[in-house]
């Protein structure tokens, strides 16, 4: 038993309860009491959280984890220049490029408070080994609570996309890999620890053939939908040239839109579209970093929120998002949501909000992660709200969101430490970081 106390509490549960001095209490892998003052019970691990606001750990549900390894390059492109640049060099990982990309990625995302992430990886090139298996591998040595996307592209050059033919699959060949992924990794018990989702790429690197089937393969087993939508202008372009409609309009004619598909970034909607992921109960991964580094526009986050759509956060692959810190993007989303609404568009409680439950939404499973409430698992953030950064802010959730990005006083995945005072306990930060240095260099001068 873990007991956390005299911190403030940020629930994020229906009511918004919180608690300005409190306790969480752990059991195993589960929270079981959550209160104001001091926790009456005795025994237990006692962690004293003065000066500390427990939230729920953050729920990452965008991310390309092996992309760690290809940070700063095409700095100035749109999507599609990005892409055409970076695709011959993603040609060249391999198990262990993935390996070294996605322990950095994960253990960054650790020390921002995340303790759910899910990743799309869609790059197989034909001889690159078990890419899959070494980023499942990877967030088991890190600790996090991981759900991988089997993404895949089946549309080169030749028959119209983007992608060369040197990253693309054959589409049975894909189909068949992601039923197999299911079958080797997916867990669908309760406290899973891994969870597989089936992820085609984008309207512009994967055929209708390809959507189509790969939406039914994940209904036949149960598992959830993940793809990039409605990202740019030039997507939108390509999809009314080529399909004759909005990129909204083409993923409902696949049967793309519902309570089991999250879209990552839908940054480009009009009204109808904001309508019908409202009425379908589609999720959406907002990724402000990343749609402001690639200068891609601004999401309706809050028309979407009203709409009823779940909106998670995601990072999005560090090609796009050098940071790779999932708690600066709080902020980050606050202020994007005022930059195209006003101030009162969206509050700090919102913004986490969106990092916690509204990602728990996204991955299917606000029954167990999202909000700190008796029963769910204990994935708990306690943040460090006493330093130079965030002294004096008698608001702990504003000082969350509004100040600058905070450190960890504790990180539990399942009642297991992940970060104790800022630092991992899982994994070696340097020996992480001198792997991905030699990774990252392979993959810029091949032999
Ligand atoms: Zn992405």
């Amino acid at each position: 038993m873990i007991v956390i106390e005299h911190c403030a509490v940020a629930t994020v549960d229906g009511a918004g309860t919180e608690f300005e001095e409190g306790h969480v209490v752990v059991q195993g892998d589960r929270i079981v009491a959550v209160g104001p003052g001091t926790y009456q019970g005795a025994g237990g691990t006692r962690v004293d959280g003065t000066g500390c606001l427990a939230t729920p750990g953050l729920v990452n549900t965008h991310h390309h984890l092996y992309q760690w390894a290809t940070r700063a390059l095409a700095q100035q492109e749109i999507l599609f220049g990005w892409l055409t640049e970076l695709y011959p060099v993603w040609a060249r990982i391999d198990a262990g490029t993935v390996h070294a990309a996605a322990s950095a990625g994960l253990a960054q995302l650790a020390l921002s408070g995340c303790t759910t992430t899910t990743d799309h990886h869609y790059v197989f090139p034909r001889d690159g080994g078990d890419l899959l298996g070494a980023e499942i591998d990877a967030a088991a040595e890190v600790g996090l609570r991981f759900h991988p996307t089997r993404g895949s592209m089946d549309l080169s050059v030749k028959d119209g996309g983007l992608p060369p033919d040197s990253v693309v699959e054959d589409t049975d060949a894909a189909l068949a890999a992601t039923k197999a992924a299911i079958d080797r990794f997916h867990d669908p018990s309760p406290g899973a620890m891994v969870r597989i989702a089936v992820a085609p790429c984008s309207p512009f690197s994967v055929t209708p053939r390809l959507m189509r089937e790969a939406a039914d393969l994940a209904r036949a087993e149960g598992v959830r939908l993940h793809t990039h939508l409605a990202e740019t202008v030039e997507e939108e372009s390509y999809c009314r040239e080529v399909h004759g409609c909005t990129p909204v309009e083409y993923a409902e004619r696949l049967g793309w839109l519902g309570p089991d598909v999250w879209l990552a970034h839908a940054v480009h909607l009009d009204d109808g579209a904001v309508a019908r992921l409202g009425a379908t109960g589609t999720g959406v991964a907002h990724c402000p970093s990343s749609n402001g580094r690639l200068g891609a526009g601004i999401a309706r986050v809050r028309d979407l929120l009203d709409a009823g759509a779940p909106v998670g956060l995601g990072v999005d692959g560090a090609a796009s998002q050098e940071a790779g810190q999932l708690g600066p993007e709080l902020r980050q989303a606050m202020y994007l949501a005022r930059l195209r609404g006003g101030p009162a568009a969206l509050t700090a409680r919102e913004s986490l909000m969106l990092g916690t439950m509204g990602g728990a939404r996204c991955l299917g499973r606000a029954d167990e992660l999202g909000s700190l409430e008796p029963g769910k698992l204990a994935d708990i953030a306690l943040w460090r709200l006493d330093g130079l950064g965030h002294a004096g802010i008698a608001d702990p959730v504003a000082a969350l969101v509004f100040g600058p990005p905070a450190t960890l006083r504790l990180l539990l995945v399942g009642g297991r430490a992940v970060v104790q005072d800022g630092v991992l306990s899982t994994v070696d930060e340097a020996v992480v970081a001198a792997a991905l240095t030699k990774s990252a260099r392979s993959l810029r001068e091949p032999r």
